[in-house]
């Protein structure tokens, strides 16, 4: 069990507050037992989401002061151009304000409606765009992504047999796009191999298939190609992500994750002129104009400093590193997750830990309320309260698991911090069964879990 040094050292505080075991009892309460609806002064470690919650370095503060705020042709859009071709060997590439803001650009023009897209596994609002758009969304992730005790290299690959199949039985041409996303969040931030992404660039131009990349966290994903799959031993993160997005089209991202901003997003074509207008016409409504794309040229500056420092070796292997060291500590204390860890979380098998709770009171949700009370730790539940209602029936949906999400925010917690997570999950575990179950006392019409009321069952 090794925690990789940090390899940096910290210029700037925050403070963060630590409460009494009583305050948070009654923060939780008025919460209506719902982690959204605290207030984050009332929070001492925030592992709810690794997006938009990273910490910047001084080189990207300070590249900020030399954003040029031009309403067109600003020189930080021609850095971001040269960076886009640097890193990804892409022709064009288009700012947004976020990682949605590129999918809801892109899939009208890809998507005819009735078509299909089929991802290794979809993100909710990739999934939601392109529902949108009238194409419906199948995910094709590989069977071992969906076995949480097993251990596997690269679980979020695609199920290339099966994308085959998919294929065969709908015929290309009712096949809009395939999406590769990675890493693949929805498993687990599970990473996808070099093999897995050329097979199915290969399946998808055999058929004439757009392959859009779903790239939110393409450097994490390099850095696991590097350490398990022997070609890549000796290549950089670079090398390899210049690689990786050869067997794309087109890539969307989500800046706000491993571009290491807080707020930011990405939209790029490797060399289809057309498609690459049908995009300029889109963002001009959207988001601005094209050389800012409802960006400040400043926090363009800060995104390309950071597409560079996400791909920095000695970052990655601190950043997954990390990741593992928290899992060693929770593998020492007997407690279930989604094995091996992923890049960006850790995925704690709440419905393993706490068995006596069933589905439709929501285990996972129940261990957020937990590791709030204990440590005031906010956590996220990725399991049946995630899950929802059937749209037709109304009755409750059961996830194919029950976790709870602790996502590690990108240099801003210590090994401390993670020790006090540890530590607090295994004080859950020790009174496990006594741990209640919840029920929904009110919840909106749709995404329920961001709003819903809920409170213990008796
Ligand atoms: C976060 C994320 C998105 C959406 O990006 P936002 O910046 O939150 O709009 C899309 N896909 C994946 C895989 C993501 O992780």
């Amino acid at each position: 069990m090794r925690y990789m040094p940090e390899p940096f050292k910290i210029k700037m505080v925050e403070p963060i507050r630590m409460t009494t075991r009583e305050e948070r009892e009654g923060f939780i309460r008025d919460a209506y037992y719902n982690a959204f609806a605290l207030s984050a002064d009332n929070v001492y470690i925030d592992l709810q989401t690794d997006s938009g919650t990273g910490a910047m370095s001084d080189a990207q503060w300070s590249s900020m002061m030399r954003g040029d705020e031009s309403y067109s042709g600003g020189r930080s859009y021609y850095r971001l151009l040269e960076a886009g071709k640097e890193i990804f060997g892409y022709d064009y590439i288009q700012p947004v304000h976020q990682g949605r803001a590129a999918e809801k650009v892109l899939f009208p023009l890809l998507v005819t409606p009735g078509q299909y897209v089929i991802s290794n596994m979809f993100f909710d609002t990739t999934r939601a765009h392109v529902g949108l758009a009238g194409g419906r969304a199948i995910d094709c992730v590989c069977p071992e992504g969906l076995d949480s005790g097993a251990y596997y290299d690269f679980k979020g690959n695609m199920d290339v047999p099966r994308l085959e199949a998919l294929i065969a039985e709908h015929g290309a041409e009712n096949v809009a796009a395939i999406v590769m996303t990675i890493t693949n969040n929805s498993v687990g931030g599970q990473p996808v191999s070099m093999a897995n992404m050329r097979e199915t660039a290969r399946v998808a131009r055999e058929h004439g298939i757009v392959v859009v990349i779903d790239a939110a966290r393409y450097a994490e994903n390099a850095y696991f190609i590097k350490e398990r799959e022997p070609e890549f031993a000796d290549a950089t993160p670079l090398e390899i992500t210049r690689e990786m997005f050869s067997y794309g089209d087109v890539f969307t991202m989500s800046a706000k994750k491993d571009a290491l901003v807080n707020m930011g997003g990405l939209l790029a074509v490797r060399e289809d002129a057309e498609l690459t207008e049908a995009i300029k016409t889109r963002v001009i409504s959207f988001e601005g104009y094209l050389t800012y794309g409802g960006l400040s040229g400043r926090d363009l500056e800060a995104l390309t400093t950071g597409l560079y420092e996400g791909l920095d070796h000695d970052y990655l292997r601190y950043r997954v590193g990390q990741m593992q060291y928290l899992a060693d500590r929770l593998t020492a204390y007997g407690i279930p997750f989604q094995n091996p860890v992923g890049g960006h979380a850790v995925f704690v098998d709440a419905g393993k830990m706490l068995p006596h709770i069933p589905y439709d009171q929501f285990p996972g949700q129940a261990l957020v309320v937990e590791l709030y009370l204990e440590a005031g730790i906010r956590t996220c539940d990725i399991g049946s309260y995630l899950m929802d209602r059937d749209p037709e029936t109304g009755a409750q949906l059961r996830a194919p698991f029950e976790f709870t999400r602790l996502a590690v925010p990108r240099r801003v917690y210590t090994q401390a911090h993670l020790d006090v997570v540890a530590d607090a999950l295994a004080a859950v575990q020790e009174r496990a069964a006594s741990v209640k179950g919840y029920q929904i006392t009110w919840e909106p019409k749709v995404l329920r879990h961001f709003t819903s009321h809920l409170k213990p069952v008796d």
